[in-house]
């Protein structure tokens, strides 16, 4: 579903993505992790061209993402993005946060946009906030809410950079189980993530990346407990 072959990207003269190449299958869950400034942000990010690369190739539904021919506003209708900082607009209501996209970008009728949100809103525990502003919630329910805003465009695949790192830590649980409830129901997700029992639990292919490459690709069960790299068993080791 996505697959990225050679990718190398720089900014100025620093390379912060090296060789990238990797694959993403339907329904797949991808949990990225690595230390500090070791490229996950940049990565997740050239997948929807929020960051452009500088050789190398990524192929989303069959289509070169940064190809000179690449139909934007196209590709990023078909990918949700939740970031590490809350992104709800500030002067519209929970709800119309979350009708805005499928009526403005999709064409849906207000009718139909607002029965999906709301059967949205309830699948990530926040229909009781419908008319609520974003100033009015807290880290976690904002959050919870730029979730389903995400979904509200139906799409095939989810980006999540830290969606909990900014939360308070009695609100990241209530994050990561709408992010498990997704991964159950079987949609493609690629997660940058700092915690690891979501990774141990849901993921079906952890990417350990150092130093802008992928040093090792395994599932959970290895990675956890043999990493090959060294570099990755170092990691592991300062999580305990
Ligand atoms: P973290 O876990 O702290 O979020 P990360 O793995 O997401 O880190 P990136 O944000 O992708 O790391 O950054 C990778 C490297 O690229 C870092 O060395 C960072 O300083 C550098 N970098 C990121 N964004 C820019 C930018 N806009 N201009 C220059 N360098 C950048
Ligand atoms: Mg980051």
């Amino acid at each position: 579903m996505i697959i990225f072959s050679n990718v190398n990207k720089w900014y100025g003269s620093y390379q912060a993505l090296t060789n990238i190449n990797a694959e993403i299958s339907q329904g797949e869950v991808i949990v990225v992790c690595g230390p500090s400034g070791s490229g996950k942000s940049t990565l997740i990010r050239t997948v929807n061209r929020l960051e452009e690369i500088q050789s190398g190739q990524i192929l989303y539904e069959g289509h070169d993402v940064h190809g000179t021919d690449a139909n934007l506003n196209r590709l990023r209708s078909r990918i949700g993005f939740v970031f590490q900082s809350f992104n709800l607009f500030p002067h519209l209501s929970v709800l119309d946060n979350v009708i805005l996209s499928p009526t403005k970008v999709k064409g849906m009728k207000a009718s139909a946009a607002k029965k999906l949100a709301l059967a949205l809103l309830e699948r990530v525990g926040m229909a009781h906030k419908a008319n609520a502003y974003p100033a009015q919630l807290s880290g976690g329910q904002q959050q919870r809410v730029a979730i389903a805003r995400a979904l509200a465009m139906e799409p095939p695949v989810m980006l999540f950079d830290e969606p909990t790192s900014a939360l308070d830590p009695e609100m990241v649980g209530e994050v990561l189980n709408v992010m498990r409830g997704l991964a159950k129901e079987g949609m493609t997700m690629m997660c940058v993530t700092h915690e690891m029992n979501f990774a141990r639990e849901v993921a079906d292919k952890i990417w350990f990346m150092d130093a802008g490459q992928i040093l090792e690709t395994a599932d959970p069960v290895q990675f956890f407990n043999q990493p090959k790299h060294p570099r990755a068993n170092r990691f592991i080791s300062d999580l305990r």
